[in-house]
């Protein structure tokens, strides 16, 4: 099912924060550790002691030698003889240093003591007077350390900048090191049984797990066993569970690592992961690399803009196209990578000798997504009228990875509900939330603005029922759900090609909702901020890339090699000026006739709003009760029937419900 989302609110950014403190702090140790140390005394403790005792040993004569240190403080030499006199005075028992000095006196003026020095002394004769010494003395670990804390402080900084931008796993000291992940093949338990449909990518695979398990075989008569095996087709279409189930299949060890953990924005780090990584495989050999979103590093070099261009990441490319090569074909590495577009891949990764071998996987037909709903079933305790065939015709355009999702959400809607199991309405549940997000029944909307919603969906299916090629309308909804405040559901077809009229036509169902807006309330709303982009995108793609205007027949710029930073169009400005015109003209024109077809039913329109209101959901029969019957294709039928059936049950809750005033 497909939706049309009404009333974007904003965008999510919960990233998850990854949490380092550990690391931290031991580095915080270590600095600790060192200023410590400074105050580790290295030299023997020398009593300090006050001006009173000082000035009594000096005047008695016990003193034998004074050195003044760097202008703070004095250091105190007794004469032998007089130790014990001496403890005495400074009152301490412990021994005094026989070399010296034996005391210390600081000093808070330097001019002060010299004075005191004098008055203290002048009892004295003449020849047992003391002059006291300046001395400069370096203070070696002080100033080492004010020089050195600094540095160290740089240098933690420096980690620790290195350790964010690493974004968590790595660290300075394994930066160049690939981060890939290490799957012992006897311990990953996914075969080829996990994996439903693809038939023909499996056939071909099937090769590469007798490649792995007996290369003798091949390499016996001199053949050479492929390199790179190169799976695409869009997200969640079953590469990386593909890739797993070979090495689970050949009994192998499976590193894996996604394209853009090489890239880091430190020059000649994603080359060294490169080599890194090939030699921790060829360690394991025979083993399996895969690398997920290889087009992160695997783009097409050369015609880049230049200032834009990223070394780095050219760099890591060379890297990988070098080791590529280096390997031996018997080496029994094999390199599996994964993309969404083949067609932006460097030329050079494609060439025989590398990834000569690609493997399209597509998204799933309805037989596929009955096998995998089948696959995905198996573990769950669902209904046995539970009819799998019926919910793959449910899910055109899903993923493997979405089907996996709906069923798995089907298990806890069903536990929520303390079901003993899973049946077809917790399937339909979860659809409808894998779809729409999930819904917000709280949120709380005025009775004008609800209206407004009710009008604007209304104007969505009534425009849809009308026209010949839009897409079967399934429900139409105003229950807040996920980001959107409404929503008409429609049944994609599933076909391969558009026309120019389907393309007329769905634009024509998406205006709908504003031109609803605008015949019933005389104003327009922000809610069709989806509408607008999609219908906006769909028209120039139509003009620029498909050849489909009037003006500019047959041209297309699409660009397949996907450069994202070219600055100049392929076309003048006074093309531009045409495309500009086209595109508004097209919507226009579309607008026009969602307006025209509203107003010619402008009655049972406003019944099937006054309809959607009361019941905030309603689905294909009462949209066909109130606008007449439509002949949709069989398939589609089908399931339009298969929900009204399961839908009855939930049905007669709902009537019983108080209806709000319109
Ligand atoms: P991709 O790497 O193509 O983005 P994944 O291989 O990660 O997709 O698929 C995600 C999940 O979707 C898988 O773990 C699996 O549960 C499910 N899935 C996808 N395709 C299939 C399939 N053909 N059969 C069974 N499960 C599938
Ligand atoms: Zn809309």
């Amino acid at each position: 099912m497909q939706e049309e989302k009404d009333n974007n609110q904003g965008f999510d950014n919960n990233k998850p924060k990854k949490n380092n403190k550990n690391i931290f702090f031991v580095y915080a140790a270590i600095l600790l550790g060192i200023v410590l140390l400074q105050f580790i005394p290295f030299r023997p403790s020398v009593q300090e002691i006050g001006w009173e005792s000082l000035n009594e040993m000096i005047s008695k004569g016990y003193v034998k030698k004074i050195d003044v240190i760097n202008r703070d403080f004095a250091e105190i030499y007794i004469a032998e003889e007089y130790f014990e006199q001496a403890k005495q005075i400074c009152k301490i028992t412990n021994e005094l240093n026989p070399k010296g000095p034996q005391f210390k006196y600081v000093i808070s003026s330097p001019d002060g003591f010299d004075k005191k020095m004098i008055v203290a002394q002048k009892d004295l004769p003449e020849e047992d007077k003391i002059y006291t010494k300046n001395v400069k003395r370096k203070d070696i670990w002080g100033e080492a350390f004010s020089w050195i804390i600094p540095i160290l402080l740089l240098v933690f900084l420096w980690i620790f900048m290195f350790r964010k931008v690493g974004g968590g796993g790595s660290n300075i000291f394994s930066m160049g090191k690939s981060r890939a992940k290490l799957f012992e093949g006897s311990k990953i338990k996914i075969t080829f049984d996990n994996v439903a449909g693809l038939k023909e990518a499996k056939q071909e695979i099937v090769e590469i797990v007798d490649f792995l398990k007996n290369p003798e075989k091949y390499t016996k008569l001199g053949g050479k066993i492929p390199k790179g095996v190169l799976l695409v087709g869009p997200p969640g279409t079953g590469k990386t569970l593909l890739a797993k189930a070979v090495a689970g299949e050949a009994e192998v060890p499976f590193f894996s690592m996604s394209g853009s953990d090489f890239v880091e924005m430190f020059v000649g780090v994603g080359a060294s992961r490169v080599r890194d990584l090939f030699a921790q495989a060829k360690a394991k050999a025979p083993c399996i690399i895969f690398i997920d979103e290889i087009d992160a590093i695997g783009r097409s070099r050369s015609k880049k803009a230049s200032f834009s261009s990223n070394d780095e990441r050219e760099n890591t490319l060379n890297q990988l196209l070098t080791e590529m090569d280096g390997f031996d074909t018997n080496t029994g590495v094999i390199l599996l990578a994964a993309t969404n577009r083949a067609d932006i891949l460097d030329v050079a990764l494609l060439r025989a000798g590398r990834f000569d071998r690609q493997i399209m996987l597509e998204l799933p037909d309805l037989k596929e997504r009955e096998e995998i709903f089948k696959v995905h079933t198996t573990g769950l305790k669902i209904s046995p009228d539970l009819n799998l065939n019926l919910l793959s015709k449910q899910t055109p355009g899903f993923s493997g990875a979405d089907i996996a999702n709906v069923c798995n959400e089907a298990a806890l809607i069903a536990a929520r509900k303390e079901k003993e199991t899973i049946g077809h309405d917790d399937f339909h549940d979860a659809i409808d939330k894998v779809i729409g997000g999930l819904e917000k029944k709280s949120k709380v909307i005025k009775p004008d603005e609800k209206r407004r919603i009710a009008f604007h969906e209304s104007g969505h299916a009534t425009v849809s029922w009308m026209l010949e090629h839009a897409q079967p309308l399934i429900k139409v909804t105003i229950v807040p759900r996920g980001k959107s405040l409404g929503a008409a559901w429609y049944l994609p077809e599933e076909r391969q090609l558009s026309t120019k009229e389907q393309f007329y036509d769905e634009m024509c169902a998406a205006l709908g909702g504003r031109a609803a807006e605008e015949i019933m309330l005389g104003n327009v709303s922000s809610g069709a901020l989806n509408d607008l982009e999609r219908v906006t995108k769909q028209a120039y793609s139509m003009i620029v890339y498909f050849g489909m205007s009037d003006e500019l027949p047959n041209i297309s710029y699409y660009d397949s090699s996907g450069q994202e930073y070219t600055f100049a169009k392929p076309y003048s400005e006074k093309t531009a000026e045409i495309i500009d015109k086209e595109v508004q003209e097209i919507i226009n024109r579309q607008y026009n006739r969602a307006k025209t077809i509203i107003i010619q039913n402008k009655d049972k329109f406003e019944q099937l709003a006054q309809r959607l209101f009361e019941k905030e959901v309603i689905f294909t029969d009462d949209v066909e009760n109130i606008l007449g019957k439509r002949e949709f294709s069989a398939d589609a039928q089908e399931v339009i029937d298969g929900v009204k059936k399961f839908r009855e049950i939930e049905n007669g809750k709902k009537e019983n419900q108080e209806k709000p005033k319109f």
